[in-house]
Formats: C-alpha cells, structure tokens, sequence
C-alpha cells in the first residue's frame, strides 16, 4: 500500500508575515521564525464574542447570531460575515459580507465581496491590499 502524504497547506504568520506549512490538521503552531504561538484553525462565531484580537491563519466565520467586537480582526484565509463585525481593523485574504450581515470598520483584504443586502455602515477599505 502506498503511504499517504501528510496534507499541508501554507499559512502565513500574522505576527511577522513569514510564510511556511503546516500540517493540515495543526490547531495551532509556533511560527518558526518569530516563535510566537499562531492559531492555524478557523474560528466560527456562532455568539457574542468581545476581545481585544481575534487572529488566525485560517478563516474567520461569524454566523447568522454571531457578533464579533474586536479592535483587531484578521482571517489570512477570509472573514466570512452572515452576522455582525465591529471593529476598528480587520485583515483578510478574502472578505464575504453576506446578505444581512452588518460590517463597520476599516478592512484591508486582497479581495472583498460584498452581498445584496449586506450593509457596511463605516470603515475605510483598502483592497487589493497587495501587503497581504
Ligand atoms: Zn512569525
């Protein structure tokens, strides 16, 4: 029987922007360059969720009843918003606002898309932010 490869996928630390692989199961890791702790998994908002930054190099989901206030966002991967995002900045690969989800706050992200229906009601965007 052939032995499979360990799946692996290119995340970027959100501390110091180095770039490296990790195990496509890894929940969190130590960027081998700045050695801080990076949580690599997505984190799906289902509540409301208040803190000072809520990172990750994976994907940020905030759903239909969740709220995310937080000075700082960042989802490497993508912010998906289905419910409501305060913040004063968020970083993304790619942003969904979606139908009825409710955005204020600067974003800087490679792509954005945003829904019929969704609302943005303040912040300042920069995209394609090519630092991403
Ligand atoms: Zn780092």
């Amino acid at each position: 029987m052939a032995k499979k490869k360990p799946v692996q996928r290119t995340v970027q630390c959100y501390h110091c922007e180095n770039r490296f692989d990790v195990s496509a199961k890894a929940m969190t890791v130590s960027c081998p360059a700045c050695n801080r702790p990076l949580m690599v998994e997505d984190v799906v908002i289902k509540t409301a969720h208040a803190v000072r930054k809520l990172q990750t190099c994976g994907r940020i989901v905030i759903q239909k009843r969740g709220r995310v206030m937080a000075d700082l966002v960042v989802g490497q991967e993508a912010i998906e918003v289905m419910g409501i995002l305060e913040t004063k900045q968020a970083k993304a690969g790619t942003v969904y606002i979606r139908p009825k989800a409710r955005w204020r706050g600067d974003c800087h992200a490679r792509s954005v898309v945003i829904e019929a229906g969704a609302r943005v009601t303040e912040g300042h965007f920069v995209v394609p932010d090519t630092t991403l």
